[in-house]
């Protein structure tokens, strides 16, 4: 339902009791339109449930002005009542916010550790809700999974690996009920060097690879090898401009090209005619797309087979590439199997890479009172769409895929 047929909804109906359930998610004129409907009631309670979303805003806005309660619990080793929170976990984050060190990393669990004493709580023991200002309206309740029996604290934990802006949005929301900092990001060379590995471009004998092709005055390509079953490492086998399609079609033959994704935009005609000189279901015309807030009710990547087209969520796509090329950066990859992007040995003297791939930069931006992540660019930035593409490649279905392939193609989807 759009926002202006919720927020009108609420206007029809007296009420004695207003619950406003997830308020983070609402238009936000609807909280104040339905407060007119206790206008009548001598009851007049208001209810406002929500998970929180970034600091500041809707549910958590309130609980800054409330009597703060927070689950107390009682250590059995020193005796000290306390709340827990996320930096009784983890006790160390690096550059990137991944957990570096926290309670339990050694037995390969996670525990939550007592302020005073510092050894380990009993989350689910016996507690009661402390207000931090006794007194204080509205009263406010802050709800974690850290005291619920049904939570894997360890799972909690390592989901803190991620460094996909909407997975750790979600992580911290849902899981430890915080809300979520975004990081104003970018890459930059210090990620781009780490993603680096030993070898070249060129292809492979044998393998077969996915392309993006972002389109512009250039055609920019990227190609990808299929992702390595232990490292989870996808290797880039090329990436460079070239001046039309038939160069386009002559990489995909050389490099043993399985999927290729094309922007859709600005010459629509011209990777219409190259889609129609390819085998069927071997290339895609991709749109971008605006989705709701972090909406999560719908898949990123909007697959059109009949017209061989994708609708892409354009933010949630471009931070799994970018979380791809991060995770290049993880210093042990055994600890969580991630998608990995990787770069060959050379990649600073690709003319324009690296440029291309620092030139954008996520910000959050006001849409009708929400704050909405989008990737925003500062100069040109078509190898970054490139790669995304090339990343979209990964997840589409191949055409036809030979037995013998069959279980290789799968191992490359991402999701
Ligand atoms: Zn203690």
């Amino acid at each position: 339902m759009s926002p202006e047929g919720y927020a009108a909804q609420l206007k029809s109906v007296d009420a004695d009791v207003l619950l406003l359930d997830e308020i983070d998610e609402m238009d936000t004129r609807a909280p104040a339109i339905a407060e007119k409907r206790l206008g009548h009631s001598r009851l007049g309670v208001r209810r406002a449930v929500s998970t929180p979303t970034y600091r500041g805003r809707g549910i958590h806005a309130l609980w800054e002005v409330s009597d703060q309660r927070q689950w107390f619990v009682r250590c059995p080793h020193c005796g000290e009542r306390q709340a827990m929170g996320m930096s009784q976990v983890v006790s160390e984050f690096d550059s990137l916010g991944r957990p570096k060190v926290w309670n339990g990393m050694a037995e390969g669990r996670a525990w939550v550790s007592c302020l005073r004493c510092g050894k380990e709580l009993d989350r689910l023991g016996a507690g009661e809700w402390v207000a931090a200002h006794p007194g204080r309206r509205p009263v406010g309740f802050h709800l974690t999974k850290l005291f619920s029996p049904l939570a894997d604290l360890t799972a909690m934990v390592l989901k803190l690996y991620s460094v996909d802006e909407t997975e750790r949005k979600e992580t911290f929301n849902q899981d430890w009920g915080l809300p979520y900092d975004p990081r104003g990001g970018r890459l930059t060379d210090q990620i781009l060097d780490l993603a680096r590995r030993d070898y070249g471009h060129g292809p492979v004998a044998g393998e077969k690879c996915f392309m993006g092709v972002d389109v512009g005055d250039l055609l920019h390509v990227v190609i990808r090898g299929p992702e390595n079953r232990q490292s989870h490492e996808s290797p880039q086998r090329y990436a460079g401009a070239v001046s039309d399609f038939s160069e386009v079609a002559a990489l995909m033959a050389l490099y043993n090209v399985g999927v290729c994704v094309v922007d859709a935009l600005p010459e629509t005609r011209a990777a219409r005619q190259f889609q129609q000189g390819q085998r069927t279901g071997r290339v895609w015309l991709a749109y971008y797309v605006i989705q709701k807030t972090g909406s999560r009710r719908e898949d990123a990547i909007q697959q059109n087979p009949d017209e061989g087209v994708v609708n892409l969520d354009r933010t949630r796509c471009l931070d799994e590439v970018m979380a791809r090329l991060m995770a290049a950066t993880v210093p042990d990859p055994d600890v969580v199997a991630d998608h990995v992007f990787t770069l060959p040995a050379h990649a600073r003297s690709v003319a324009e890479y690296y440029d291309h791939l620092k030139a954008l930069l996520r910000v959050l931006e006001d849409h009708a009172g929400n704050r909405v992540a989008v990737y925003v660019n500062e100069g040109a930035d078509h190898f970054a769409h490139a790669e995304n593409y090339c990343r979209v490649a990964m997840a589409l279905p191949a055409p036809t895929p030979l037995p013998a392939q069959a279980g290789l193609e799968k191992e490359s989807g991402w999701d």
